[in-house]
């Protein structure tokens, strides 16, 4: 049987419009999996409410519990570089409420196992929340721009299975994009099978600046399907974008066995959809123009800016900097820097900025 992605229309958050939806994109998927577990992992980067479209809005999560009822189920996640307790990005992302209602289990990722990768014949030990034993997993990314992988979707939304700051120090390991989209292909093929769906908050997305600091964008969607490749690689085309150019999408392609999936629904490209500014440039279409202007890619760098006057000097971005290139006095030392940009990405103040270099600038 050929793999399906749903995609359904919705473009508010109704509970009840939400729970009619996802029930509805379930049958259509006619999926065998039927786990009594249930880990449910949504997006919960910041303590940010529902409105700021940074987290997976809780109706959708309210749906999907009313719709697995019957079986045992939690909410999981553990941001990096928190800087509050975790009881406060439950509070705020209202997560909180609806695990009240609903009386379902909120657990931070804390306990781990070590998962064994290997890339470019290295082992690697990555540490995985160790929930991934007993229950299957509910994948509930938020879309969104992501400055290092181009889209945060289904793939990178696992990668908050890792407990904690772990995630940013992985970022010392793998500095490039490249790098970084090989390490998240190979630690989710570890994972795939304890997958069993991936339901997308599209509803309302994220552009630009990503995956914090974007700008809202109507995308009117929930997409659906079981595994989180088809999802994102169907997800890409709804904005617009050729999924080969996002490299974990590529390096999946070209390693792993991969068809594209049948899209059912109604499907509408969004027009004019907004990349992150790391990324514009390596977006041109035209393979000629893209090959003859790749030498001078080095120069597009972009770099972290902390604006004084927006800091509320929470140091979020001092926690999370993997090589502690933020001093005390949160100034940030460009030589220690590699340039992963999670202080941009946690920073709940829009306080870190990125800063283009000249080129990059006229490529704007
Ligand atoms: S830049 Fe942002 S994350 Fe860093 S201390 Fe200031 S407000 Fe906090
Ligand atoms: S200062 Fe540089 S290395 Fe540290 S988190 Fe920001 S981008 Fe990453």
């Amino acid at each position: 049987m050929k793999k399906k992605v749903i995609i359904l229309e919705c473009t508010e958050y109704e509970k009840d419009l939400i729970y009619k939806k996802i029930e509805e994109g379930i049958k259509l998927l006619e999926s065998k999996n039927s786990p009594k577990k249930i880990l449910i992992k949504p997006n919960m980067l910041s303590a940010r409410i529902p409105e700021e479209g940074v987290t997976t809005h809780p109706s959708v999560l309210s749906a999907i519990i009313e719709i697995f009822r019957d079986r045992k189920i939690i909410i999981g996640d553990s941001p990096a570089g928190m800087t509050i307790p975790i009881e406060k990005y439950w509070e705020k992302c209202g997560y909180k409420e609806l695990a009240k209602k609903y009386r379902v289990g909120l657990k931070k990722f804390e306990e781990s196992i070590p998962l064994e990768i290997i890339i470019k014949e290295r082992k690697i030990i990555v540490p995985i929340t160790s929930f991934i034993k007993e229950y299957s997993i509910l994948n509930v990314p938020k879309f969104k721009t992501h400055n290092l992988t181009t889209l945060t979707l289904g793939i990178k939304n696992l990668y908050g299975l890792i407990p904690g700051i772990k995630k940013s120090l992985l970022h010392t390991q793998f500095i490039s994009s490249y790098d970084f989209s090989v390490f998240l292909i190979e630690f989710y093929k570890k994972i795939e099978d304890k997958i069993f769906l991936t339901v997308v908050d599209g509803i309302i997305g994220m552009e630009g600046d990503g995956p914090s600091s974007g700008k809202l964008r109507n995308i009117g969607y929930i997409i659906i399907g079981e595994k989180p490749i088809d999802v994102d690689y169907v997800c890409c085309k709804l904005v617009g974008i050729e999924p080969e150019r996002l490299n974990f999408i590529k390096i999946y392609i070209d390693k792993y066995e991969f068809s594209e999936p049948e899209i059912i629904g109604n499907f509408k490209e969004i027009k004019n959809f907004a990349l992150p500014p790391t990324k514009k440039f390596f977006f041109i279409k035209n393979n000629f123009l893209s090959k003859l202007i790749s030498p001078i890619a080095k120069c597009l760098r972009v770099i972290p800016v902390i604006k004084e006057e927006k800091c509320k000097k929470c140091y979020a971005c001092y926690d999370i900097c993997p090589v502690k290139a933020i001093l005390n006095n949160l100034k940030i030392n460009r030589k220690k820097c590699i340039l992963c940009l999670c202080c941009f990405e946690v920073c709940p103040y829009k306080a870190v900025e990125i800063k283009k270099s000249f080129i990059a600038k006229i490529f704007k």
